[in-house]
């Protein structure tokens, strides 16, 4: 089972929030592997200042090989994994004595850093030359990108339609109100209960139909819904009946998958009924890099740090200076959540985290 330098051969699968900070914890116990198919790291809840600002994607969009110094990295998407091994897209077949899957949501970015500050840049021309933006989806990508469009450019006309009965449905209806009412004073049109059939309309005719007939004039639009879980491939996999009916890897207290000994999960794609977070999806790598720390060093099964979910957060940013900000007893808007999240949207922090200049 031992690898030439006699370290065991850790494999995670999925180069995000979660599976990024666990390969750069373990690099330097373990001999790493790191599969993704893209070479970078991605700070999400960056990505839609840095459509205002694509500068600011410089810093929030990190190369793996900037905090993986000590492990290998295959770019690529892992398509089926056996008990000892993952098969990536491109042919490799990786061995592994411990896996940790972490493959959150599909998103078809570019694989190189490069193509993707190229395609922020893009983005930004087409909101700096439109004078009117429709946004489709009033989830957190959503408010924020009309929170981001009305703080930086408040000339131009935004319109969010959204087919539920309420914004930010991931979290409770004071957040929703408080997002509502902060957009609605910045004069973004805010439509509810409507859905946008983005099929009839093209962007050359510029006027796209709501389901109950209106019709919306813009000069782009942009699709903010939500991204499907990335477990799809595990689906004709060993782990197949770990699956749940929404598609998540059930996993133990440890996060492991449940009935085996030596595969992990981490991040948005496990079945603990909490808020999908990425502050939590980092708490979940800190405990299975502990738990692998003690297996790879012969320990008891019985001392695995176990994992205890904690009091839900959640903050959405409204352009560079507010916020709306749920906590356990509370749910506050304004600068004074904002000053948390807003200006720097963490990605200063995350960075520390990674062992990088902030
Ligand atoms: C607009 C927005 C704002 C947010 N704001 C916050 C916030 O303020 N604070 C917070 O804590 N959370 C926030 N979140 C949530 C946070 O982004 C997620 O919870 C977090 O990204 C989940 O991390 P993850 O590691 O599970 O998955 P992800 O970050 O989704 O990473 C999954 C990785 O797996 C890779 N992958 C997918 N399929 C495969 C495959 N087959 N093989 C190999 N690799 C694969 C992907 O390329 C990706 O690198 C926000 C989310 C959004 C959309």
């Amino acid at each position: 089972m031992e690898s030439g330098g006699g370290r065991r051969r850790v494999v995670v699968v999925g180069g995000g929030i979660g599976g990024s900070l666990l390969a750069k914890t373990i690099q330097f116990n373990a001999d790493l592997t790191l599969i993704d198919p893209k070479e970078y790291l991605e700070l999400t809840w960056a990505s839609l200042r840095n459509m205002v600002e694509p500068s600011f994607a410089d810093r929030s969009v990190i190369n793996h090989r900037d905090y993986l110094t000590n492990g290998r990295i295959v770019t690529s998407a892992a398509i089926n994994i056996t008990d000892t091994e993952v098969l990536t897209a491109d042919g490799c077949h990786i061995v592994y004595d411990y896996l940790v899957i972490a493959t959150g949501h599909t998103d078809p970015v570019p694989v190189t850093k490069v193509e993707r500050l190229h395609q922020y840049e893009e983005e930004n021309k087409k909101i700096q030359s439109a004078q009117s933006v429709l946004i489709v989806g009033g989830g957190p990508s959503g408010v924020e990108l009309a929170g981001e469009i009305a703080t930086d450019f408040p000339g131009k006309k935004v319109t969010l339609v959204h087919k539920g009965p309420r914004l930010l449905e991931f979290i409770g209806t004071k957040a929703s109100d408080k997002s509502l009412g902060w957009l609605r004073s910045k004069k973004v049109e805010v439509k509810l209960e409507q859905a946008i059939d983005l099929n009839s309309t093209s962007d050359e005719n510029r006027v796209y139909r709501t389901s109950t007939g209106e019709s919306i004039e813009a000069d782009c639009r942009f699709l903010c819904v939500a991204k499907p879980l990335a477990t799809a491939w595990l689906g004709e996999t060993i782990l197949k009946t770990n699956l749940d009916k929404n598609g998540r890897l059930m996993v133990d207290e440890h996060l492991r998958v449940k009935g085996r000994s030596n595969i992990f999960a981490i991040g948005d794609i496990t079945d603990i009924p909490e808020l999908k977070q990425g502050y939590i999806a980092h708490k979940h790598a800190l405990v299975v890099c502990k738990n692998l720390n003690l297996l790879m060093s012969g320990g008891k099964e019985s001392k695995m740090t176990k994992y205890k979910p904690g009091s839900a957060i959640a903050m959405v940013s409204l352009g560079r200076k507010e916020a709306v900000a749920q906590f356990p007893f509370t749910t506050l808007s304004g600068r004074v959540p904002g000053l948390l999240k807003s200006r720097d949207l963490f990605v200063g922090r995350t960075r520390k985290q990674m062992g990088l200049q902030p």
